[in-house]
């Protein structure tokens, strides 16, 4: 079966997880701290933090807002669970809202629709790597002071207007779990360019510790009473290891290059998909993208993966709206048109940095043999 998403894991990678195990510093430590500061570097983030998934660094940058339950966070229908869970967890009320019928992506229409005077925040999703219209949406964010918490585990390293997704808002979040681009076995990353949070951002990802008593077990060692701890706030242990931030290390290295072979197959795909009766995606005007997803419309959606998948060729549609899922039902505040179409006409088609020339004719010629 060919598959719609796909790591790429080699030597270098287990190299390096055997350098941690020699170590024996398997947990959080300074494989971690190098992990942070090459990502933030390349992204240009002035802070980054590691940590064990995309969900708890969304779930801690709303944390750091200090929601209340009154408080409303608007969220695009078509979004990964993981963010809604975040934001009830993080004790507030989503608003969920319609999205763009072409890119999936919220805009500044379908945010203002879903604005009232409780809404503190939005966690925006770049659908499929392609960024949203970012300046818009922040301009209405900026009048009424709502807090943009980008979800950019689909747009790792996309740009909009030549800066990086995840860096564009007050927090971003990535995610490194086994189908995203770059892969650690499960970790995420939380980005903020105010040094204001870092403190508390950190306490949050261990227990509570102070980062300063952390980074160095020294300091409590030399002190009278080590083993005296004394948390700060109220959290969980959302922090990431050695071993991830290792394996990150090296992936760093050539995601460059996955995110080309993934443009290139993006391309191929709208070159040889274009004369037959399915909807092709368009990406927003002086971006990047990192062709995390494609994505496509087409009336028999359901018939056309079934067919696929008699093909051994697995396709996919992200993310079944949110408005639909019953868990979730009752932040739905209004009818969502656009999300409820694209729920029956989307289709995801494979793309990944491993799928062979052959695969991907392959696929082509599958697609065009249903129409
Ligand atoms: C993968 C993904 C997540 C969840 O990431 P985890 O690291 O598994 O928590 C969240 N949002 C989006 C858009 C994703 O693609």
């Amino acid at each position: 079966m060919i598959s719609v998403f796909g790591n790429t894991l080699g030597n270098k990678d287990l190299q390096a997880v055997k350098e941690v195990f020699d170590s024996k510093i398997l947990g959080y430590g300074e494989k971690v701290k190098k992990f942070e500061d090459s990502y933030a570097r390349k992204i240009n983030s002035r802070f980054a933090l590691g940590t064990a998934n995309c969900t708890s660094a969304i779930y801690i940058a709303l944390k750091l807002l200090n929601l209340t339950p009154n408080d409303e966070v608007v969220i695009p229908s078509i979004h990964f669970i993981g963010a809604i869970n975040a934001i009830l967890m993080a004790n507030a009320k989503p608003v969920i809202a319609d999205v763009c019928e072409t890119s999936l992506n919220l805009t500044v229409e379908h945010l203002a629709k879903a604005v009232t005077k409780k809404t503190k925040a939005v966690v925006l999703l770049h659908y499929g790597g392609n960024p949203c219209d970012f300046d818009q949406i922040q301009d209405l964010c900026k009048s009424q002071n709502i807090k943009i918490v980008e979800d950019s585990a689909n747009s790792p390293f996309s740009k909009y207007k030549g800066q990086y997704c995840g860096t564009l808002g007050e927090f971003g979040c990535v995610s490194f779990d086994m189908n995203k681009i770059l892969v650690t076995g499960e970790g995420g990353m939380l980005f903020f360019q105010d040094k204001s949070y870092l403190d508390e951002a950190f306490m949050y990802t261990y227990h509570g510790f102070d980062r300063s008593s952390f980074s160095g077990y020294s300091k409590i060692q030399f002190s009278n009473e080590w083993w005296n701890v004394n948390p700060k706030l109220l959290t969980l242990k959302f922090s990431m290891n050695n071993i991830s931030a290792a394996i990150g290390l090296e992936q760093l290295k050539k995601v460059d290059k996955f995110i080309k072979t993934r443009k290139d197959i993006w391309g191929i795909y709208c070159e040889e998909l274009e004369n037959i009766d399915l909807k092709l995606p368009e990406l927003q005007k002086d971006c990047n993208s990192s062709y995390y997803f494609f994505w496509c419309f087409l009336k028999d959606r359901t018939k056309l993966a079934n067919y696929l998948k008699q093909k051994n060729i697995y396709s996919t549609f992200k993310y079944y709206p949110l408005h639909r899922i019953k868990l979730y039902s009752e932040f739905q505040r209004y009818d969502l048109p656009n999300a409820e179409k694209i729920s029956e006409t989307c289709l995801n088609l494979p793309l990944n940095q491993n799928l062979t020339e052959s695969e991907v004719s392959y696929i082509i010629e599958t697609v065009k043999s249903f129409f």
